[in-house]
């Protein structure tokens, strides 16, 4: 945790910008709640219980900022609002998410899964991949 306020500490700076409690508690909300994918309206109300005088507004540019850095990714799933999740830099490519479409649950899938598909396309379009998003809609097992 300290090493990650460190990391968040250090790209402030260097974009001109001091870690301020707000943002320290936005971070700490995202990588608190992993695998969670808040929206911005749970996170503002996560982040206001430790910053009571905090506005939406303020979440709101602390998330861009956030993730201008890279210390979070922004997630549309498709719901009408947007997600951010702590972004796993050991992971370059991204978790597949699967979406139920009768409760909203959404499930990761750590596996990537794409090798093969990624070899192809690499070779068949000369095209090197580096990262993909990927959404599965369907019903999740308590649902079903
Ligand atoms: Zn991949
Ligand atoms: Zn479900
Ligand atoms: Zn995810």
């Amino acid at each position: 945790m300290d090493n990650l306020m460190d990391v968040l500490k250090e790209r402030l700076k260097e974009k001109g910008f001091k870690l301020t409690p707000q943002r320290r508690a936005t971070l700490d909300v995202i990588f608190g709640n992993q695998g969670k994918h808040l929206n911005t309206e749970e996170i503002y109300g996560l982040v206001k219980e430790k910053c009571p005088e905090i506005g939406l507004a303020t979440v709101y540019r602390t998330l861009q900022l956030l993730e201008e850095m890279e210390l979070v990714s922004k997630l549309n799933l498709d719901d009408g609002c947007s997600r951010y999740e702590f972004n796993n830099h050991e992971d370059d490519h991204q978790h597949h998410h699967l979406i139920c479409q009768s409760c909203g649950n959404v499930i990761e899938v750590e596996i990537d899964l794409l090798d093969q598909l990624e070899q192809e396309i690499e070779n068949v379009y000369q095209f090197k991949i580096k990262d993909h998003k990927v959404k599965f809609f369907g019903i999740c097992s308590e649902c079903s």
